[in-house]
């Protein structure tokens, strides 16, 4: 079975694009993480604006056209059903100029309304 972009092996009208269209909610900020990602690689920038918190959401987004992003890894991850925060540890990697690049960030979510945000990256732990 061909994987969603975001590395989890389901195909991505089953995983993904639910999520990016708005019939389901991330029930995880790990789930809003992935479909974000996903979003990222499929240029679904609306997606994108509308899961980020409106605290520190841009006006608009531009996609960077010579960025390909290749592949999520989730290190780890905190904040699910029943929580208000949570925080997601991940390293994607995207070609550039044909160079293999990698970016290495922790995450801050808050759930508004029932869901889940994207808000900021935080400082790495030591
Ligand atoms: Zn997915």
């Amino acid at each position: 079975m061909q994987s969603c972009e975001c590395g989890h092996r389901k195909l991505w009208v089953n995983c993904c694009l639910p999520i990016i269209r708005g019939e389901r909610q991330a029930i995880t900020c790990e789930h809003l993480m992935r479909a974000r990602f996903s979003a990222y690689v499929r240029r679904e920038s609306s997606f994108l604006i509308r899961s980020w918190h409106p605290a520190t959401r841009p006006p608009q987004l531009m996609i960077d056209p010579d960025i390909q992003w290749q592949h999520l890894e989730i290190l780890s991850s905190k904040g699910g059903l029943g929580e208000q925060e949570g925080q997601v540890e991940f390293i994607a990697t995207y070609l550039q100029d044909g160079r293999e690049q990698t970016l290495h960030e922790l995450s801050y979510f808050i759930r508004l309304q029932e869901a889940w945000h994207y808000f900021a990256p935080l400082p790495m732990p030591e």
